[in-house]
């Protein structure tokens, strides 16, 4: 059986949030190590153009900006492993997790950055046209269809903020919803009822995504009723899925408090938990902003946050010395 290793800084997850807690905890000399994580890079991995991350003044390419955040992060220290996470105990120091690979790792800090995945209909063509017309993101994407008609899918509070979002670039909305009421809240629908560029299909289900091959791009969205059975087809030029995400926190969220929707819970201003010397930074604990800039500022706060911890408690071992019987038995070191 492989040894237990050892580490003052342990990420999980690398999307922007791990990548800049890495950043940050190498250059504090913490000598940080990362788990990677079943889809490195995260979510960008699977967006194409990227224009809203500040410092690049062509569009980028999201699978780049990550490759870019990963050389980062290991230029400056950070130890990146290909690894899952499965199996998490928080309750005694250090803390204590269990790897795919069946290594084991003691972590004087834990920064939880796993993400969240935006939720999909499920259906082939969706997969498809992902990135070229299929899109979960309309602050990502939206920008990239002035004047021309899309589709979002959805009946809550993300479905119709994003609908209205994408008014101040499209020509025309249609918001596709499988009942006859959104579930948004009420201020919410009734800006969406008041803007002419909007219409809503009730009782509908996206069947098919209709599009070209060469290039790659949407032309249109099936439509069945889902009270008559009628199919109808809609043109339209993107189609924007909005049924909610899920954050990455199974492995978490029983010992770290976490909200209805799985979202773990900081300290308001903060990246802490409840549990000292563990963090949680971008979508796996935010629901609201999601951007990778967001995430990427989360992520350093964890690590300034885990870099204080650490130095309290270095600077606590210094003048109170305790025997190694003792540091054994509190799990200091
Ligand atoms: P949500 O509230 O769970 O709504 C998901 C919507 O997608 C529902 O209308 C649902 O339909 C529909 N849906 C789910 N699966 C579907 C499928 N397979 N096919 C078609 N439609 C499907 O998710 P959300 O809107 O992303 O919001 C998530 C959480 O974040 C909520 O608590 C929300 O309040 C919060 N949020 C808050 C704000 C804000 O405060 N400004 C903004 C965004 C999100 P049904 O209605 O039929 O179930």
């Amino acid at each position: 059986m492989t040894e237990p290793r050892t580490t003052r800084c342990l990420i999980v997850g690398a999307g922007p949030a791990g990548y800049s807690a890495a950043i940050y905890a190498s250059r504090a000399l913490l000598n940080p190590v990362m788990i990677a994580g079943i889809q490195p890079g995260g979510q960008l991995t699977i967006t194409t153009d990227v224009e809203n991350y500040p410092g690049f003044a062509e569009v980028i390419q999201g699978p780049w900006l990550m490759d870019q955040m990963k050389a980062q992060a290991e230029h400056v220290g950070t130890e990146v492993i290909s690894d899952v996470v499965i199996e998490a105990d928080l309750s005694s120091r250090p803390f204590r997790l269990v790897c795919d690979s069946g290594q084991v790792w003691l972590a004087e800090t834990v920064i939880i950055a796993t993400g969240a995945q935006a939720k999909w209909l499920g259906i082939d063509t969706e997969q498809k046209f992902r990135g070229f017309g299929v899109s979960a993101c309309a602050t990502c994407d939206g920008f990239f269809y002035r004047n021309k008609e899309v589709v979002v899918v959805g009946g809550g509070n993300t479905a119709v903020e994003e609908a209205l979002f994408l008014t101040n670039f499209a020509a025309k909305v249609t918001v596709v919803h499988r009942r006859d009421e959104f579930r948004a809240e009420r201020i919410l629908q009734e800006r969406l009822r008041a803007n002419p560029k909007i219409e809503v299909i009730w009782n509908s289900a996206v069947e098919e995504v209709l599009g070209d091959a060469d290039p790659l791009g949407v032309t249109g969205v099936k439509l069945k009723n889902i009270q008559t059975g009628e199919v109808t087809e809609l043109s339209c030029d993107g189609l924007f899925v909005a049924i909610g995400h899920a954050p990455a926190s199974e492995v978490f969220k029983d010992q770290i408090e976490a909200d209805a929707n799985g979202y773990l819970k900081i300290k308001p201003g903060t990246a802490s938990t409840a549990i000292e010397g563990v963090y949680a930074a971008g979508d796996v604990t935010d629901d609201v902003y999601r951007q990778a800039v967001t995430a990427a500022g989360m992520g350093c706060m964890a690590a300034l946050e885990a870099v204080r911890f650490l130095a309290e408690k270095d600077h606590e071992a210094a003048h109170h010395p305790i025997s190694h019987a003792e540091a054994e038995k509190i799990g200091v070191w």
